[in-house]
C-alpha cells in the first residue's frame, strides 16, 4: 500500500495552499492531494464572474501552473474520490477501493452545492455554478438561451445574473427572503444591490418559494408557490452549499453541518485536519458557537494553519475574515462578520456608487462592507481587528479618514 506523510483530500483552494504552504516552510515529506475533479487546481470565484461570461479562459484561473505540483513532488491525484477513512490504521480509501496510508491527513473537500428538492430539480437546462464542469455545461447551452431564472440571491445568484446580463440574456431572480444577501448583510446593502440590479434590467422577485420546475425533459419553466409559471430555457440555484463532510463523520469525527476542528485546524480524529468550507470553526469575530466560512481567505488562511501546526509550530487560526464580490462595475470588499450588529452606518453616498456600510454592535466597529471604497475597506480593517469603538457620527463624516480613528 502507497503511503504518504501528508495525504490532502481536496484539490481545490484550500487544499492546493495547504500543499503550497509545506513545502513553503520547507517540509520534504511525500504529498498527495486526492481531488474527485478532473483539473489541475483552480480559483473557484472566477466561475460566476469572468469564467461565465467568457472573458477569462480556464488557464489564467489555474492557482499554480501544471509543471508547479510536478517540480514540488507533489502528487497530484485526480478524479479520485475518497469515501471511506480509517483512522485507527491512518488509511482511506478511494471510491474505487484503492487505499492509501497516511501519516498526516488534511480533509479540504468544500461542500456539493445545495440542491432543490421538487420535482424537475434534475431537468437539462437546471444549473449549479460550483465547479469549472458546471460553467462549461451551463455556457455550452447559453446559445438557445433566451430567459434565465435564478435561483437565490446571494452572492453567486446575484454574480451569476450580472454576468447573463452582459451576455445580453433576459434574468428574472428569485430570492425566498424579502431582501437580497439577507444572510450575509445589512438591509441597506440588499437594497442598494436589488436596485443596481434592477437598473442593470435583471427582474428581482422577492419572498417567492418554488413549487417545481416545469419541462420534460428540458426546463422550460419555474412554477412558484402563489401559481405563477416564469418561463425560461434555463434555471440557475444557488441556495448554498451542504459541506462534503460525510467520509470523516462517518469515521466518528465531531461536526455536523461541517467537521470541527479547533484553533489548529486539527479535528477530533488524531492526525486529521480540517481545512476551508467544510472546517466547522470558533471565530473569534463571530458571535455564538462555530460557524463555517465560506471564503478564500478562510481556505488560504486555514491552510496555512494546518500546515504549520504539521511542521510543529504553534500557531493558532485567528484571522479576521474578508471577502470581495464583483457585479457590474462595483467592487464589494467586506471586512469582519456582521451578525449581531445592533447599528448600521452609511459612510458616503450610495447614489455616487462609492460608499461603506459599517456594522456596529455595543459601539464596537465589527464589520464593513465597502462599494468601490478601497481605501475604507484598507483603513477600516484595523477598526475591526483592533476592536475599536468610535462615535457613530464621526464614522459617517467622508472628511475624516477612517485611517485617522485608527492611528488614534
Ligand atoms: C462560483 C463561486 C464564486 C465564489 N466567489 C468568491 C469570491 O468572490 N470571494 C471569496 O472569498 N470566495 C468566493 N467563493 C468561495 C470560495 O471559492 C470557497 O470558499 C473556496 O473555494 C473554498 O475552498 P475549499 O478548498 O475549502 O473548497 P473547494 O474550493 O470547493 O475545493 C474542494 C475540492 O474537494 C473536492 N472533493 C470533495 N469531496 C471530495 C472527496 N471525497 N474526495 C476527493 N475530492 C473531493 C471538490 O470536488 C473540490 O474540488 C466562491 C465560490 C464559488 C463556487
Amino acid at each position: 500500500m502507497k503511503r504518504y506523510d501528508v495525504l490532502i483530500v481536496g484539490a481545490g483552494h484550500a487544499g492546493a495552499q495547504a500543499a503550497i504552504s509545506l513545502r513553503h516552510g520547507g517540509f520534504d515529506g511525500s504529498i498527495a492531494i486526492f481531488g474527485d475533479e478532473p483539473e489541475f487546481p483552480y480559483e473557484r470565484p472566477p466561475l460566476s464572474k469572468e469564467y461565465l461570461a467568457g472573458e477569462k479562459s480556464f488557464e489564467k484561473i489555474l492557482i499554480r501552473p501544471p509543471s508547479y505540483w510536478e517540480d514540488q513532488s507533489i502528487d497530484l491525484i485526480l478524479s479520485a474520490r475518497i469515501d471511506t477513512v480509517n483512522p485507527a490504521a491512518n488509511i482511506v480509501v478511494t471510491a474505487d477501493a484503492k487505499q492509501y496510508e497516511y501519516g498526516h491527513l488534511i480533509w479540504a473537500t468544500g461542500g456539493a452545492p445545495r440542491r432543490l428538492n421538487c420535482s424537475g430539480h434534475d431537468l437539462v437546462g437546471v444549473h449549479t455554478v460550483r465547479t469549472r464542469a458546471d460553467v462549461d455545461r451551463l455556457r455550452a447551452e447559453l446559445e438557445d438561451v433566451r430567459t434565465a431564472v435564478v435561483i437565490g440571491g446571494g452572492y453567486i445568484g446575484l454574480e451569476s445574473a450580472a454576468a447573463l446580463r452582459k451576455l445580453g440574456k433576459n434574468v428574472i431572480l428569485l430570492e425566498a427572503l424579502n431582501r437580497v444577501l439577507a444572510r450575509v448583510a445589512g438591509e441597506p446593502l440588499s437594497r442598494f444591490y436589488e436596485d443596481e440590479h434592477r437598473a442593470h434590467g435583471v427582474d428581482i422577485r422577492l419572498g417567492i418559494g418554488i413549487e417545481c420546475i416545469e419541462g420534460n425533459d428540458k426546463v422550460t419553466g419555474v412554477r412558484t408557490i402563489t401559481g405563477q409559471t416564469i418561463e425560461c430555457e434555463m434555471v440557475i440555484v444557488g441556495i448554498g452549499i451542504v459541506p462534503a463532510v460525510g467520509p470523516l463523520l462517518a469515521a466518528g469525527a465531531a461536526g455536523g453541518n461541517g467537521v470541527l476542528v479547533d484553533a489548529q485546524c486539527r479535528t477530533s480524529l488524531p492526525a486529521v485536519f480540517a481545512v476551508g468550507d467544510c472546517a466547522l470553526h470558533h471565530n473569534s469575530y463571530g458571535q455564538d458557537g462555530p460557524i463555517r466560512l465560506e471564503s478564500i481567505q478562510n481556505a488560504n488562511d486555514q491552510a496555512v494553519i494546518a500546515a504549520k501546526s504539521i511542521l510543529g509550530e504553534a500557531v493558532l487560526y485567528n484571522s479576521v475574515p474578508w471577502f470581495w464580490s464583483n457585479q457590474y462595475d462595483l467592487r464589494l470588499q467586506t471586512v469582519g462578520l456582521s451578525t449581531g450588529y445592533d447599528k448600521v452606518i452609511i459612510r458616503g453616498n450610495p447614489e455616487n456608487h462609492s460608499f461603506s456600510t459599517i456594522y456596529l454592535r455595543d459601539g464596537y466597529v465589527i464589520a464593513l462592507d465597502c462599494v468601490n471604497a478601497t481605501k475604507d475597506y484598507a483603513h477600516g480593517r484595523r477598526l475591526v481587528t483592533d476592536h475599536m469603538r468610535v462615535d457613530p457620527e464621526l464614522l459617517s463624516n467622508t472628511s475624516i479618514a477612517l485611517k485617522s480613528f485608527a492611528d488614534r
